[in-house]
């Protein structure tokens, strides 16, 4: 069990371990006993998923650089950037973690970021098609950046990190889509988990259109045992205003 400040329900899932917003990592008491996670989906063991991986990872040209929040990995139970990272090779996915990331700690990140092959996965206004954008590049591998945590979490990053982002250009993924990581609230109707939004664009442009379907097995895994525990299925936020239920929906915008 966590002790923590704020607690938001509706963005909780039925996880008694999850709690958000903490106020100050350093306010957070922390008084479990751990349980046993598998080492590879990082599940507890008992509702391990990775009976769902494929078999073999899925070749992609595409390398992801996902910039995450902290929160996302030390204290959310239903990330899901873990269960991406077992459909696809490993070197095509860099994973940095912070909230702000300097050129003295990220130098990487900041060379990966002046290069013209690279664009951040983001549905602003601005955004191009993500199937444009690689178009263009004439088979240079893309370089997609993704922002990971809460919308309100990946707002922040990119608020932060608004210099090194800056000209970097915004893509986007086509379609309506409903997310299917059905025991989290979506501020939208048509928003979608990080995991899913990056299947999307990968099948959009890789040769994988069936990508999505092969990333949403452990995500739809997850969702079936957390239903099976008790976990209620969520409707959006913005499915819930439409019935007078009032949320603060966040702009999609940084
Ligand atoms: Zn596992």
């Amino acid at each position: 069990m966590v002790v923590a400040g704020n607690y938001m329900e509706e963005d909780c899932g039925n996880d008694p371990h999850y709690l958000f917003p903490f106020q100050e990592i350093d306010e957070i008491e922390q008084i479990t006993v751990k349980r046993p996670n598998c080492l590879r989906c990082k599940r507890p063991e008992r509702v391990c998923v990775c009976f769902a991986f494929p078999k073999v990872p899925v070749p992609i040209t595409t390398t992801l650089h996902i910039l995450q929040h902290p929160r996302e990995q030390d204290f959310r139970q239903l990330t899901t950037v873990p269960l991406l990272q077992e459909c696809i090779p490993k070197d095509k996915c860099v994973i940095y973690r912070g909230k702000r990331f300097p050129k003295s700690k990220f130098a990487k990140l900041h060379e990966v970021c002046a290069q013209t092959n690279t664009a951040v996965l983001y549905p602003a206004k601005d955004a191009v098609d993500i199937k444009d954008f690689v178009a263009q590049l004439d088979g240079e591998p893309l370089q997609l950046i993704v922002l990971d945590g809460t919308w309100q979490e990946a707002r922040a990053i990119g608020h932060n990190c608004s210099a090194l982002l800056k000209g970097i250009p915004k893509v986007k993924i086509t379609g309506s889509w409903r997310s299917e990581f059905v025991i989290k609230t979506q501020p939208t109707d048509e928003s979608v988990s990080t995991l899913e939004a990056v299947a999307i664009a990968l099948s959009q442009i890789e040769q994988i259109p069936d990508f999505i379907t092969i990333a949403r097995k452990p995500l739809k895994a997850l969702c079936d045992f957390q239903i099976q525990h008790g976990a209620q299925i969520h409707e959006s936020k913005e499915s819930l205003a439409r019935k007078g239920i009032k949320y603060r929906i966040f702009e999609k915008k940084f």
